[in-house]
């Protein structure tokens, strides 16, 4: 009986379950590297670039160590797939689970001349199982318990049975604002070598539809290469990682970002040797422990409790639309071209990179998004396009819940929705913009004020059930008539200017 082991392109680790269910190495393995998926929807062309070298370099290092391995490049996955099943006259095919619902709910549709066994995923540290059995024995699904569990539960970061230091979460002494000259080391990157080179050239001829910029590409493609971006990260960043976290710099694409997650997401590193690095920094050097937690919150939190969420809440997530929201995307997310010069510069960012920090996402991108109305599922289907770490899994409780709101508050307990106030504080944007981040109204004034306030008007009522939302309500309240009208005239005005069909919600009388 010969067992088949199906390598998918974000798997792309010698210690996945597949692979290390096969002790002595003698089952055929399989990669397709398949147009098929990006003949579907637009990528980022680094995000192509990415994944299908980090694929190749994996063969090789597979066949070095003694697999034999079918490269299969195509553009009919399942064609190359029943293909290499019946040259290998393989019974059991044996694949990770992908995660991603469509993507597993596409391998469950396949004919399939053999059996089909499904591992667990060991990508995460949590199993499926552990977070179902987890949320299932509470009401609320709030991120803080969640993070002191896995604190306790993997014995990260504890003194005994204590949080390291005294408490959990260190966040107040993070979020600081870009004051003064700020240096953010420059990011690790490297030299695409002659396979990455081979792959630029066939994303740069594909006639397929992308978003961005080919070159110059910079991530790293092996293994190697990631244990350096994170030495590099713990060495120049890690240290001042806390306090700058949501801060936006105008050149400053990464701050002091871990630029991690292109490489955890693809498996080239493991959750838990992230942690531990981390960790293990601190004990042994002098890291400031409002950094370190705050890092760590990132990987064993939020990234944890994403794709617990995600396969929680099950495939119907994907359409949530809490509120109602049915405009399509302006031009300018595709084209970068806005006099708003915070939106400006982080797509031009992402065109070029692929890649934009937490708080550019949350709130520059996905602010905007929501207070504008534009349809959940259009803003997914951008962000997936946009960005370089993207799947599936983490897309849709960060854009849909975390973002947007959609899924009404089953993953955040308020919507993360602000006015130009917030980007003024927590970044320089607003200096080099034609707008003015002061006024709500009138020809100069910021896009983010006029929606922001359209906004809680139009969705008064959701928003008063949640708690959190009744000081801001309040200030609703004390706007005069005229004001709120000319809110929203100017609100509908830019919406005809993007061709948007008028919703006007009541005016005020
Ligand atoms: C609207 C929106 C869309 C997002 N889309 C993606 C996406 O497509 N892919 C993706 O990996 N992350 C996504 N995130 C989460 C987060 O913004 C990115 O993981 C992070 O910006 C990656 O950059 P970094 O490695 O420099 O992260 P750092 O800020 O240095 O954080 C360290 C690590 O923590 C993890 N992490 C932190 N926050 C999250 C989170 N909310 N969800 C999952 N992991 C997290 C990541 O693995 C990251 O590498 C999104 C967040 C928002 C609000
Ligand atoms: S003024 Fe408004 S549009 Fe301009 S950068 Fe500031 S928040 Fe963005």
């Amino acid at each position: 009986m010969t067992i088949g082991i199906w390598v998918l392109g974000n798997q792309l680790w010698a210690g996945q379950a597949a692979l290390a269910s096969m002790a002595n190495r003698d089952a055929p393995v399989l990669l397709v590297e398949s147009t098929q998926f990006a003949q579907d929807r637009p990528y980022h062309p680094q995000k192509l670039i990415l994944v299908w070298s980090a694929m190749r370099h994996f063969a090789d290092t597979l066949k070095t160590e003694g697999w034999s391995v079918t490269y299969a490049m195509t553009d009919d996955t399942e064609a190359a797939l029943q293909d290499w099943i019946r040259q290998h006259q393989i019974h059991e095919l044996r694949v990770m689970d992908p995660v991603d619902h469509p993507f597993l709910a596409w391998l469950q549709g396949l004919a399939l001349p053999c059996e089909v066994a499904i591992l667990d995923n060991n990508h995460f540290l949590w199993s499926a199982a552990d977070f179902q059995t987890w949320a299932s024995a509470r009401k609320g699904l709030l991120l803080e318990s969640f993070y002191r569990e896995g604190r306790r539960r993997f014995g990260v970061l504890m003194a005994g049975d204590q949080p390291e230091g005294g408490q959990w979460n260190f966040d107040k002494d993070n979020r600081q604002p870009p004051k003064g000259k700020l240096n953010p080391p420059d990011p690790q990157w490297f030299e695409p070598d002659a396979i990455t080179q081979a792959v630029i050239e066939k994303v740069e001829t594909l006639d397929i539809p992308t978003f961005g910029q080919a070159t110059p590409f910079r991530w790293g493609v092996t293994r190697d290469q990631a244990l350096q971006v994170l030495d590099v990260f713990i060495t120049e960043r890690l240290a001042t990682f806390g306090p700058y976290q949501d801060a936006m710099v105008t050149g400053e694409d990464t701050m002091w970002h871990a630029l991690l997650s292109p490489y955890l997401n693809l498996g080239l590193l493991q959750p838990m040797e992230v942690i531990q690095r981390v960790e293990d920094a601190y004990r042994n050097g002098d890291f400031p422990l409002n950094s370190v937690e705050g890092f760590i919150r990132q990987v064993l939190g939020w990234r944890e409790y994403m794709r617990g969420l995600y396969h929680h809440f099950g495939a119907d997530y994907a359409q949530s639309n809490g509120f109602g929201h049915h405009r399509p995307l302006p031009d300018f997310f595709w084209t970068g071209d806005t006099p708003m010069n915070c939106l400006h510069q982080v797509i031009d960012q992402t065109q070029r990179t692929g890649y934009a920090h937490h708080i550019q996402r949350l709130m520059i991108l996905s602010n905007f998004a929501l207070i504008a109305g534009l349809n959940p599922q259009a803003v997914e289907s951008w962000f997936h396009a946009a960005f370089i770490d993207a799947y599936d899994w983490v897309m849709q409780t960060n854009v849909l819940g975390m973002g947007l709101f959609a899924d009404g508050g089953r993953l955040a307990s308020k919507p993360y929705a602000a006015s130009a106030n917030y980007v003024n504080r927590m970044g320089d944007y607003c200096k080099g913009c034609r707008y003015n981040p002061k006024e709500r109204t009138g020809e100069t004034a910021c896009p983010f004020n006029f929606f922001y306030w359209d906004f809680l008007h139009r969705h008064r009522a959701t928003l008063q059930a949640q708690g959190r939302m009744s000081f801001i309500l309040k200030n609703l309240d004390k706007m005069t008539t005229e004001e709120l009208n000319a809110i929203q005239a100017q609100a509908q005005a830019w919406h005809r200017r993007w061709g948007h069909p008028v919703e006007m919600s009541s005016p005020v009388n």
